[in-house]
């Protein structure tokens, strides 16, 4: 797809609720404010309606392959005696042996999120033992469909350990063969009981292949700390600042301000990204703190109706409302930061460095109905249309025909 050339986007909103033209040209964003006269004769004009536009939003972490969404509703099995990664994992297993074929539930999980406004997305896909490179495979797949609709980060997701998985090393260090794009990691205390040996691998394998590194820390307390703090070192002795990122953290959430803010200065100093969804009963990361020592906070739907919990539904937005009334958000400024965490921290954090609201950048974008962004995010407003390198994939919440 090349995109269309020199089109004006008029009668919009700005994020900060400004009318303006939006000019694109060859499917990037070419100049905002008002469209020249002359261009105005030559260019296709698209009415906008007064609808705000925003920039397409970042699904940061999610799992394609292990969704139900679109499947037969799947009642969750709870822990029997808490929350145990092993356990579940086991149920994982049971469920998906009984599910619709991957390749649908991916789609139908994709197909959610884009009609909600995400235009790039790191999924996790299971990469061990249990099931080889099968998942990678057919996600990778399903990624190369929608390929002109979305971009897709893989990550090669151990999530059934690595040192307490024999074989899952040569898989993860092979998926990077089969379009993995990120190397994860999972719990190395508390699922593994061997921090060092587990980042060896991870951190091993990152350097191997040239890429980024995304684990999984559901580690409470001090025991995520020490977990996050080794991630930090190997972060910095290994120069990998900007390209390591810990979804969850939870302990960060468990312990007192003073030692938060002590291990946001270690996180921001490494360059270590920290991804939260803002989960439902469960402290977690300080968002504010985290920022304003200059941690990259992003977040991201995680599990959709899965065998991890039956919530979620794909909407960047909507999460965006979750994580600030958790955080207790009532001002302009702090529903910004919550929009900005979905928006331009997300891109940062995955290393997107062409993204947003400016010229040059593709002209991937959302349009609803709102004033503003802080009422975008109370409100969490659809139908929404979605463009992509400005053509319009998706209008008021129908995704539209698209050669593949
Ligand atoms: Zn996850």
């Amino acid at each position: 797809m090349t995109g269309s050339d020199n089109v004006i986007f008029r009668n919009g909103r700005l994020p900060n609720g400004e009318r303006s033209d939006i000019v694109v040209s060859q499917g990037r964003f070419a100049s905002f404010g008002h469209a020249s006269p002359d261009l105005l004769t030559t260019a296709s004009i698209v009415d906008l309606d007064d609808q705000l536009v925003l920039p397409g939003f970042v699904e940061g972490h999610i799992h394609l392959d292990t969704s139900f969404y679109g499947d037969t509703w799947r009642p969750h099995v709870p822990n029997t005696a808490g929350f145990d990664v092993r356990e579940r994992v086991e149920i994982q297993h049971r469920n998906m042996a009984a599910a619709a074929p991957m390749e649908k539930r991916a789609r139908d999980q994709l197909e959610l999120c884009l009609t909600n406004g995400a235009t790039r997305m790191r999924s996790h896909v299971m990469v061990d033992a249990s099931v080889g490179l099968a998942s990678l495979q057919t996600i990778a797949a399903v990624r190369e469909r929608y390929r002109d609709l979305i971009d897709i980060q893989l990550v090669a997701f151990p999530q059934s350990g690595i040192l307490t998985c024999p074989g899952t090393v040569e898989l993860l260090d092979a998926a990077f063969d089969h379009g993995a794009d990120v190397i994860g990691g999972l719990d190395p205390a508390s699922l593994e009981r061997d921090v060092k040996g587990h980042l060896d691998i991870v951190f091993g394998i990152a350097q191997k292949r040239g890429v980024g590194v995304d684990i999984h820390l559901h580690e409470p307390n001090m025991m995520g700390v020490f977990s996050i703090e080794e991630i930090a070192a190997r972060t910095r002795a290994l120069g990998m600042q900007g390209k390591v990122a810990i979804s969850h953290a939870y302990g960060l959430g468990d312990i007192p301000p003073d030692e938060a803010r002590r291990v946001a200065d270690v996180l921001a100093e490494a360059g270590v990204a920290i991804m939260t969804n803002a989960p439902g009963a469960r402290p977690f990361p300080p968002v504010l703190t985290l920022r304003a020592a200059g941690v990259t906070v992003f977040s991201g739907s995680d599990n959709i109706r899965d065998s991890w919990w039956p919530y979620g539904d794909g909407d960047m937005l909507g999460r965006a409302m979750m994580l600030g009334y958790r955080s207790g958000f009532y001002t302009d400024d702090l529903l910004e930061v919550a929009f900005d965490v979905v928006t331009e921290a997300g891109a940062k954090a995955l290393g997107i460095t062409e993204y947003g609201l400016r010229p040059g950048a593709p002209a991937d974008f959302v349009t609803l109905r709102a004033a503003h962004v802080p009422e975008a995010v109370v409100a969490v407003p659809k139908p929404r249309s979605v463009y992509r390198r400005g053509r319009c994939i998706v209008r008021d919440g129908v995704l539209l025909k698209w050669p593949a």
